[in-house]
């Protein structure tokens, strides 16, 4: 069997679910024998690959960057999987959302003017900072996604266990309102 190509992406999320994938600790060389990391914020490659077998997406999308990056994953990726609560409900970065979904002025206004103690200013660079989107979304409400890995984050067990299953070639089905391995 080829190599299968993986990829791990951060959107808007804090790293801890890649901290948590880190923690498969002697598994991670398991892994390394089996498969090629072709993407990842733990290395240095800056364009999205084609011909990605398995995208794990940690984060919401939150800006106008993520939401461009998960079109462009999505278009070259087989299986993509939801990896820990903010990809897969939204979580933390949403939090944002009841300060007025629709209007991400009064997220920024809250953040960097009412609650700054020095130098209150929205930060604004075309090209640098990207537009927030009105609405924090989960992954699934941009684009179809095959897995969803829940836990904030998810324990390095149930990372070790969707892995193993997706070395072995299995495929997901729908059973009802579960996804499983066929
Ligand atoms: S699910 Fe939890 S650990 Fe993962 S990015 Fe979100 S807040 Fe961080």
């Amino acid at each position: 069997m080829d190599r299968l190509r993986i990829a791990t992406v951060w959107l808007g999320g804090c790293a801890g679910c890649h901290m948590s994938f880190l923690d498969l600790d002697e598994f991670l060389i398991e892994l390394a024998g089996k498969v090629d990391l072709v993407y990842s914020p733990v290395m240095d490659v800056k364009e999205f690959p084609g011909n990605v077998d398995v995208c794990l997406i940690e984060g919401a999308v939150c800006n106008e960057d993520n939401l461009e990056l998960l079109h462009k994953i999505r278009a070259r990726t087989k299986v993509l999987v939801s990896f820990g609560d903010c990809a897969v409900t939204g979580n933390v970065p949403a939090m944002r959302n009841q300060f007025g979904i629709g209007n991400s002025e009064n997220v920024l206004q809250r953040a960097y003017v009412e609650n700054a103690q020095n130098n209150p200013r929205v930060p604004k660079a075309d090209g640098i900072v990207p537009q927030l989107l009105k609405r924090v979304t989960p992954v699934h409400e941009a684009v179809r996604v095959e897995f969803f890995l829940p836990g904030c984050p998810p324990s390095a067990a149930n990372i070790k266990a969707l892995m193993v299953q997706v070395l072995e070639g299995k495929t997901p089905k729908l059973e009802g309102t579960q996804l499983k391995f066929g």
